[in-house]
């Protein structure tokens, strides 16, 4: 009996163990082909999280048939999908942004295309595409934002200034980039750091207390024997250009370089003074604004000429300035850019590449920064 009932009771725990076994296969199955599915999405470059997301929603197949799309990856990840709008998230560029998906169902919403919601995306962060989809439908994108450093920001001032001068649309862009449509010194930037390729302008200002780096006083022997200080990096290339032309029995040196903040005050009240306020504001820059406290600008002339512009100097260093990394700073074609009046003897150090890109493509600095470095 004893022995009898130990069998059975064997028996009984083998059927367990037997459908344990099973139901465990069965898992493992499931699992394995669980994560078959994943890797085959996950190959595609999806996330484990949208996989898991696309799984659940039965989309593989769809998926699998568009590939590696990352606009679809984040959709699968946001908890903004629109199920809807699954054939537009396909098309749409991918862009790396906060809130993506969310901004996208509203653009489509608004009823834009998928190349508005293209052009949106990739001229402006996401707080200005957020700015921006608190308006209605708007005309006009293409012509203004087909021009890659235009601003979802300034879209607005395009409109506006267009309308106003009937000028092309890059030229629209740039000049509203620049703040061009807003009076001089107002609601200015503060430009902080230091750097060769620095924007300073009458929308661009440096601080009371701003200093260049490296200031070194110029040899006498390069200027007009006054003393002056300016970058170190950009006095030697001064004295390189200066030793070139002198080669060529040409001579050029400094009227003037560095000035501080309280310089130029000091020259802006003198000039007050002596011709007014609309003098000024026409001819000279405002204790900040001027280039001349960046370190990198100088007044260049010659001592064998008294009227530079007419000088053989100045012929040579209009075609000669860019080898050694400055650019004329302020021509008389482009002084609705300056908006400087002409000054032939103004040059600025910029580094060799830049000046020779500006010189290149007959810009001015202004141009340079809104196509290459505000972005
Ligand atoms: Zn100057």
């Amino acid at each position: 009996m004893k022995k009898i009932k130990s069998i059975k009771l064997k028996d009984k725990y083998v059927n367990i163990l037997k459908i344990t076994g099973v139901i465990l296969c069965i898992f493992l199955g499931i699992f394995i082909f669980f994560r078959k599915q994943i890797n085959d999405l996950k190959k595609y470059g999806y996330s484990e999280k949208a996989s898991y997301n696309i799984l659940f929603s039965f989309k593989k197949d769809y998926i699998l048939s568009k590939g590696e799309n990352k606009t679809l990856n984040a959709a699968f990840e946001s908890k903004d999908y629109n199920e809807n709008n699954l054939d537009r998230y396909a098309k749409i560029n991918y862009v790396k942004q906060d809130n993506l998906i969310k901004n996208i169902n509203k653009l489509i919403k608004i009823g834009y295309s998928n190349d508005d919601i293209d052009l949106i995306l990739t001229h402006g962060d996401a707080t200005a595409v957020e700015r921006f989809i608190k308006r209605d439908k708007v005309k006009y994108l293409d012509e203004f934002f087909s021009i890659d450093y235009a601003k979802l920001d300034n879209y607005d001032r395009y409109v506006a200034y267009s309308d106003e001068t009937g000028e092309n649309d890059d030229y629209v862009v740039l000049y509203v980039n620049l703040n061009l449509d807003e009076d001089a010194y107002t609601d200015s930037f503060k430009v902080k750091n230091f750097s060769y390729d620095m924007l300073i302008n009458k929308h661009r200002y440096l601080d009371k207390k701003f200093k260049p780096k490296n200031l070194v006083k110029i040899d006498t022997k390069y200027t007009n024997d006054n003393e002056f200080y300016a970058n170190k990096v950009a006095v030697n290339a001064f004295i390189d250009m200066a030793n070139a032309a002198s080669k060529d029995g040409l001579d050029l040196v400094i009227n003037s370089a560095y000035r501080s903040f309280d310089d130029q005050l000091e020259i802006e009240n003198t000039y007050r003074n002596l011709y007014g306020d609309d003098y000024v504001t026409k001819y000279v820059a405002k204790a900040g604004y001027s280039e001349h406290q960046t370190g990198l600008a100088f007044d260049i002339g010659s001592k064998s000429s008294r009227i530079f512009s007419n000088s053989k100097e100045y012929k040579w260093v209009l075609d000669n300035a860019y080898k050694y990394g400055f650019i004329h700073r302020f021509p008389k074609k482009y002084e609705n850019i300056t908006q400087i009046s002409n000054e032939p003897w103004h040059f600025r150090y910029v580094g060799k590449k830049i000046a020779k890109k500006i010189y290149e493509e007959d810009m001015t600095l202004e141009e340079y920064f809104v196509k290459f470095l505000d972005k």
